[in-house]
């Protein structure tokens, strides 16, 4: 695994769970994921001579992160398998190029227009129109990256605060709803997909996740054939997640795509006979895929430093229908901490009001440790 945060983690235990060791490359000696590692190599993560070594002591490769540099994964898939081959990581860790190479296949695209100068920016600004979302091209995550354009900026210093070299200028889209799919892809492009997830953000950083969706039958299909179609457009070989809207007269958009486990599919380890990471470990290993089947309802929320939790000191209430994960990360404001996920045998809004009250009581449990 190249990088170390809590998809590695999860991806290792599933590999250990089915027998694997794993391996993690990651800059931070001490991570969520070195935690559950056989091996730690510590090294920057466009580091070419680091990733050679590493490779050449695995027997498959894959990533937790698209902000890794392309030219070290391609040396490294020289000596290795490395899936997603570095060809599509190149692809989905830019913004630009990820649209352009799922339109040609026809699937739903929020409106947008890539910029790379304040000329482009005046230009797309006038096209697109407000409100309106630029997004930095590469590198950024739970919203970092983005500036929100509501009218009368100007473009010199929407440009300026940016601070990006490429970007996309985007439409901001009235959602209805927000959901997930993520696709299993093997190498001889054999493919499953896990019904929809449904999500909300908060600050632009995920909150909550409950599955399955409120999606009806027919629209849940077309999501899921959406995601099919990306997987297949991009040639991933490994995860896919396709972040959608849903408008409220049924149209769905592609927002983004991460061809790597997504916070969104945490939930499949309670929820699903095989989840995200035994997926994974399975695609790497070259076994069959397994059955995305949901067994339960399920919810899944995030433990956010500032936005849901003041410290990263959980005091689970002990509800045996809740899991909490712990990342072992130190606090930070606007950081992921851990997450939890509840089960409900049918009611995915139920799932949903427990893990919201488990979050709720965590971080209130918190304030009164911290004021004793
Ligand atoms: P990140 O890579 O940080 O996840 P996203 O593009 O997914 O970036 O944006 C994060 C969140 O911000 C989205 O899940 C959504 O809630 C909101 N958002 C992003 N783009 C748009 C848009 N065009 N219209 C409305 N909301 C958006
Ligand atoms: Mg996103």
């Amino acid at each position: 695994m190249i990088g170390g945060g809590q998809l590695a983690w999860l991806f290792g235990e599933a590999a250990h769970r089915a027998g694997y060791r794993f391996h993690v490359l990651t800059p931070d000696a001490i991570s969520t994921a070195t935690r559950a590692a056989d091996s730690v190599t510590v090294a920057a993560l466009d580091d070419v001579d680091a990733f050679v070594a590493f490779a050449g002591g695995v027997a498959a490769l894959t990533i937790d992160t698209e902000h890794i540099g392309t030219e070290a994964l391609a040396a490294a898939a020289r000596l290795t398998r490395v899936w997603p081959a570095p060809e599509v990581i190149a692809t989905t860790q830019s913004r630009i190029l990820q649209r352009e190479a799922l339109a040609p296949a026809g699937l739903p695209l929020v409106p947008y227009l890539p910029v790379r100068s304040v000329k482009d920016l005046t230009g797309a600004m006038a096209e697109i129109g407000v409100p309106s979302i630029l997004k930095s091209a590469t590198e950024g995550y739970d919203g970092k990256g983005q500036v929100r354009l509501a009218g009368g900026e100007s473009p010199d210093d929407a440009w300026r605060a940016l601070g990006a070299h490429a970007a996309v200028l985007e439409r901001f889209i009235p959602f209805a709803a927000e959901f997930s799919v993520i696709v299993a892809r093997d190498a001889s492009g054999n493919c499953v997909a896990y019904e929809p997830f449904e999500n909300v953000h908060n600050e632009g950083i995920l909150d909550h996740t409950a599955w399955p969706s409120r999606l009806d039958d027919r629209l849940a299909a077309e999501a899921v054939s959406i995601a099919r179609g990306a997987a297949e457009a991009l040639g991933v070989v490994g995860l896919l997640c396709v972040e959608c809207f849903l408008l409220d007269d049924g149209t769905i958009l592609i927002n983004e795509c991460a061809a790597r486990p997504h916070n969104s599919g945490h939930l499949t380890i309670e929820a699903a006979e095989a989840s995200q990471y035994d997926q994974l470990v399975r695609v790497l290993a070259g076994l069959p895929l397994a059955s995305t089947r949901r067994l339960r309802a399920a919810a899944m929320a995030n433990l956010v430093g500032g936005l849901h939790v003041e410290s990263s000191r959980f005091i689970p209430s002990g509800d045996p229908d809740i899991t909490l994960y712990d990342y072992g990360k130190s606090y930070v404001d606007r950081r992921k901490l851990g997450h939890l996920v509840a089960v409900h045998p049918s009611d995915p809004g139920a799932a949903l009001a427990r893990a919201l009250g488990e979050r709720a009581g965590i971080a209130a449990r918190a304030r009164s440790a911290a004021s004793r």
